[in-house]
């Protein structure tokens, strides 16, 4: 089987988002096809748009999976949706948010999915714990990960004490 790297943005703010953030590692890890190959620390970081709703947790996972870009989208909703994700507003407070930031080196721009995750290079949340995974790691056309976080103002993120683990 083929696998690739895929690297998933783990973000909530409502309903225990710590608790939130475990469970969904649990279903990631569970997924048909995948491994889950290594987790970054957890973040808390300021809300992106309404400022009148909780601070996030986030994480950023690294999986090797057999899927295919789509399905594990799918899979990824699946996910969101168990842990009673409701789409209310835009960038609105939420269980759970499960973004695909990194799907090997592909580039993949269709109605339903854009990999790389356009936010990347915006968000300090996504991209220091994908640094804390792989501080190599080079995003297709935007660069290296330690010269995007160097761009990016890291205003509102801080780092919770658990630290980076590799599986396996
Ligand atoms: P943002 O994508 O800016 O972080 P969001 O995560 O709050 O915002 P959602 O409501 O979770 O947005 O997702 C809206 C749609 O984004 C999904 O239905 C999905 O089709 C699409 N989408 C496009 N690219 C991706 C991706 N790389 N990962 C996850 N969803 C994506
Ligand atoms: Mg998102
Ligand atoms: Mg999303």
């Amino acid at each position: 089987m083929t696998e690739v790297l895929a690297y998933i943005g783990l973000g909530s703010n409502l309903d225990n988002p710590e608790s939130q953030l475990e469970t969904a590692i649990e279903a990631l890890t569970g997924l048909p096809q995948t491994r889950l190959q290594a987790r970054s620390s957890l973040y808390r970081s300021a809300p992106m748009g309404p400022q009148d709703q909780p601070d996030y947790l986030n994480a950023v996972v690294q999986l090797s999976t057999g899927l295919e870009p789509e399905a594990l989208l799918d899979k990824l909703q699946g996910i969101e949706q168990a842990q009673g994700r409701v789409r209310a507003q835009h960038w609105g407070p939420r269980t759970l948010d499960l973004d695909i930031l990194l799907y090997g080196e592909d580039v993949v721009a269709t109605e339903r999915l854009k990999i790389p995750h356009p936010g990347i290079a915006e968000r300090s949340f996504v991209l220091y714990p994908l640094a804390e995974i792989n501080g190599q790691l080079e995003i297709p056309g935007l660069g290296g990960v330690r010269s995007l976080m160097e761009q990016c103002s890291d205003a509102g993120l801080s780092r919770l004490s658990v630290t980076a683990q590799s599986a396996g």
